[in-house]
């Protein structure tokens, strides 16, 4: 039985330049050979047609049919990523409900701000440090620096996200799990807390680094998971990055419902649609899509455990 958000929050039907998006499913991509897992995705946010209508329109998908298209795809298995505390307390009961998913909670380094400004964020961090016990949960995340959505000259902003990271590093180490790190355009300063931090099984989800980060993010035994950016025509800097990652240091994710992979990019995006990044990562890795299909999926298993 499919069943809806216990929270639906929908996405916005205005891109970022204000213009309506194309809000239609993309079609199926060509399933893979060897089955993958979505590292990073967003079910409790709700994309497609009618999704902010909350209308009775058809197309309107469900977690479930979202997953069982994934699954045809080649993508049976995903992490479930809630990064405030009604997207985190959804994830603990999705992550129940769902086999095809395991979860990780955190506050997002935009949301961390606006708690503090607040006086709500110790209570709320100590909320994440509870659901991150539950059954299932097997990632701390996402937390980390955000420079772009948040103001880098409010001084008060960016103490409070650092505070936050500092705090999710911390729990992920205390539960020996590991941390996925979001970096917006704040990739020395992640590299500095995580250093200071002594972070131990780092994910960088959405990499966005250059040649040089992701060298040093390899030297430090980190991870770095590729999103449909790197298929964007204009991301040559990252497939370049991404060239200099050994196979089993990398991980795939969609971000969904943000940032669908081309060729259907500004369209909702979900784990269906990872076969077109698999397909660009392999290509730039230069190995047999199913050698990668492989990696990830024991890679993914390497940091969640099986499930
Ligand atoms: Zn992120
Ligand atoms: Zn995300």
């Amino acid at each position: 039985m499919a069943e809806e958000p216990a929270r639906p929050r929908a996405r916005s039907s205005t891109g970022a330049d204000g213009r309506r998006r194309d809000r239609s499913w993309p079609p199926a991509p060509e399933p893979l050979p060897v089955p993958v897992v979505d590292d990073h995705t967003h079910l409790d946010i709700v994309d497609g047609p009618g999704a902010d209508e909350r209308s009775d329109d058809g197309d309107r998908r469900t977690v479930a049919d979202l997953l069982a298209l994934a699954a045809a795809a080649g993508v049976p298995r995903a992490v479930q990523i809630g990064c405030d505390l009604p997207a985190a307390r959804w994830t603990v009961e999705a992550v129940q409900r769902h086999p095809e998913l395991v979860g990780g909670v955190a506050l997002h380094p935009n949301e961390a701000p606006v708690l503090a400004a607040r006086g709500e964020l110790d209570d709320a961090l100590e909320e994440i440090g509870r659901l991150a016990r539950a059954d299932r949960i097997r990632v701390v995340g996402e937390t980390g620096m955000d420079a772009f959505r948040t103001d880098a000259g409010d001084a008060a902003a960016v103490a409070a996200q650092e505070e936050s990271f500092r705090a999710h590093v911390r729990l992920a180490k205390e539960l020996g799990l590991p941390v996925q790190v979001h970096d917006r355009d704040a990739h020395a300063d992640v590299l500095r807390v995580l250093a200071e931090e002594r972070a131990e099984r780092v994910v960088l989800h959405c990499f966005s680094g250059d040649v040089d980060m992701a060298r040093e993010c390899v030297a430090r035994g980190y991870w770095l998971s590729f999103a449909g950016t790197v298929t964007f025509s204009n991301a040559g800097g990252l497939r370049s990055a991404l060239s200099v990652v050994p196979l089993e240091r990398v991980l795939l994710e969609t971000d969904a419902p943000f940032l669908t992979p081309s060729p259907h990019r500004g369209r909702p995006n979900a784990s269906y649609l990872v076969p077109h990044t698999a397909r660009v990562v392999a290509g730039v890795l230069d190995v047999p899509l199913e050698e990668l299909c492989t990696a990830v999926a024991a890679t993914a298993e390497e940091l969640y455990g099986p499930w």
